[in-house]
């Protein structure tokens, strides 16, 4: 169908109201500002596919200070919100019936003059100081298409609205418009459709190793009082992961009885039976959980992945046209996992680099390549260098990645071996019959039995969640061929995609027009944004893109 679009244009367009790219907006007006009228204040617009700026922000989430403090100096007197600050923090190893606290905190688990926040409010506050700094924020607005015009990028086709599930108008249609741009900056989270898109036609991740990620679950509980000190944080690995997978919990007290539950599992992982929501609620049927959270009641749920590649996975971060920050282009910690003020700082140095553009004029290449060389010079660089081996250290199991993690901390990083190669958390995936040879029938998922009073089922949670799309509308999940999944996926892999969704989107049922056959059936709108499907799916035939503007998940308290 031939669709009129409308084209808009902009100085600067912004694809994310999360922390980064929230950052670049407020961090550039304020240079601007103290220009002296040497630069004008350019049209800035930030697009957010939710229907608030924080609808889809969605955290553990402990902040480290370092840069809000230097983008909002006075943001405890600008009533930036926070749950809580640090208090004792504790990292322990589970097996499945007991837990061994560390006698010493290494130094990266340190949280002393961090706070524990919602990341949804987070968010929501940063965005108003956005505002109030003259920034255009467009809620409800999800990036479809990057335009790229002779090699350059020059903005982004918005997604349509009030189209039908077989791509007709429907009488509220709107078409999607052409959002053109000076300078395009990428924020839009991690595994963004946006960056895969700059991937796949710019060729910024030639020559890195591949990302590698994982997909975090999360609840918030209302629990008995006195279960928690004030501020505490634990953090725990080993039980329910196998010793040759990665992953691990974390507890936060969020204040007034309220507490953060989450689990975080490798999507590198040899089983395809991984299931990181399956394995966060086996972590807290734990013990030493249980004793916290028992009694208590689940307020809300989430998930999302983690870019957890490390420095050597992040992209180039530019392009004619182009900036790439934040959890887009890998700004997280993974030792640490902590990536908000990475992602903030990723944004300042943006909006350094597009004020200087301003004062020329340029916004090829040539001029926006500082990204990188400001990048190299920042705090940020010497701290995701000082980790850039973490994740990787891990690769030949739990106690392997121990030992690399500490000779890491004593060689600035190095540890055994730099920059080892590695494949896409796809790769690693075995056929069901090869991971039952190696592992064992013990090594896949089994059964669960969810109460749903203290563990729950997918559908459960993901009401918590508050997600809701239009039902009528083209599907955002597109899968190439459903043939492989009916035949080829369930004889070979077992259809891995009915586990590893913590959302419940995928799922195997009777397929009538083949007795005793399965066939795959989607619900697409139970989807909450974490992208997983896109990144695991052993046959790359998943393609997550953004649904109609404002739907997906509604966070509260995350
Ligand atoms: Fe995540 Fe994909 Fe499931 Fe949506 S469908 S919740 S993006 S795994």
């Amino acid at each position: 169908m031939d669709i009129k679009r409308e084209t808009l244009e902009v100085d600067i367009l912004v694809v994310g109201a999360g922390p980064g790219g929230l950052s670049f907006a407020y961090h550039l007006a304020q240079l601007v500002g103290s220009s002296g009228g040497e630069v004008s204040m350019p049209e800035v617009v930030v697009i957010e596919k939710g229907t608030y700026p924080g609808a889809h922000s969605f955290s553990g989430a402990i902040l480290d200070p370092r840069a809000i403090r230097k983008l909002i100096p006075d943001f405890l007197e600008k009533g930036m919100p926070y749950e809580k600050k640090a208090g004792k923090d504790s990292l322990y190893f589970l097996t499945e019936g007991k837990q061994f606290r560390f006698p010493f905190l290494p130094a990266p688990f340190h949280n002393d003059g961090n706070y524990i926040i919602s990341l949804n409010k987070f968010t929501a506050w940063l965005s108003e100081q956005a505002e109030a700094a003259q920034v255009n924020i467009f809620p409800g607005t999800g990036g479809f298409e990057l335009l790229i015009e002779d090699g350059t990028v020059a903005g982004v086709r918005t997604v349509d609205l009030g189209f039908d599930k077989e791509g007709n108008p429907k009488d509220n249609a709107e078409p999607g418009s052409l959002l053109k741009a000076k300078v395009t900056i990428l924020a839009e989270g991690v595994h963004g459709s946006l960056t895969k898109q700059a991937y796949e036609k710019l060729g910024i991740g030639r020559e890195k190793i591949p990302q590698q990620y994982l997909t975090g679950v999360k609840e918030v509980w209302d629990i008995p009082a006195g279960r928690l000190s004030d501020g505490e944080i634990v953090h725990t690995f080993g039980w329910p992961q196998p010793h040759h997978e990665y992953g691990g919990g974390f507890i936060y007290d969020m204040g007034d009885n309220m507490a953060a539950i989450g689990y975080c599992a490798g999507l590198n992982s040899p089983n395809p039976t991984n299931d990181p929501h399956y394995k966060f609620q086996q972590f807290k049927r734990h013990p030493m959980v249980r004793r916290i959270f028992e009694g208590g009641k689940m307020l809300h749920y989430g998930a999302k992945t983690i870019p957890e590649g490390g420095l050597y996975a992040m992209p180039r971060m530019y392009h004619d046209g182009l900036l790439i920050i934040g959890d887009s282009a890998g700004f997280l910690n993974s030792m640490r996992l902590k990536g908000i003020h990475l992602a903030m700082e990723s944004g300042m140095l943006a909006a350094e680099t597009v004020f200087e553009a301003l004062k020329k004029g340029d916004f090829t290449s040539d001029a926006l390549k500082w990204f990188g060389s400001r990048f190299e010079t920042s705090a940020a660089r010497n701290e995701l260098h000082r980790v850039r081996n973490f994740h990787s250290g891990f690769e030949d199991g739990l106690l392997v990645g121990l030992m690399s993690a500490g000779m890491q901390m004593i060689t600035g990083g190095f540890g055994f071996v730099d920059r080892r190669q590695t494949q896409p958390d796809y790769a690693h995936m075995l056929k069901l019959n090869e991971y039952l040879i190696t592992k064992g029938q013990d090594a896949v998922k089994k059964n669960m039995k969810f109460d749903n009073e203290y563990t729950f089922d997918k559908l459960t949670d993901v009401y918590r969640s508050g997600t809701k799309h239009e039902e009528d509308q083209p599907p955002h999940l597109l899968v190439a061929d459903y043939d492989i999944c009916n035949n080829t996926c369930t004889e070979e892999y077992g259809n891995p995609c009915q586990h590893f969704c913590p959302a419940q989107v995928y799922e195997m049922v009777d397929d009538e027009s083949r007795p005793g056959k399965k066939r795959l059936q989607l619900t697409p709108s139970n989807c909450v944004h974490c992208k997983t499907c896109d990144i695991v799916d052993p046959y790359k035939i998943i393609t997550w893109v953004v649904p109609e503007g404002g739907g997906g998940p509604n966070y509260t308290n995350c």
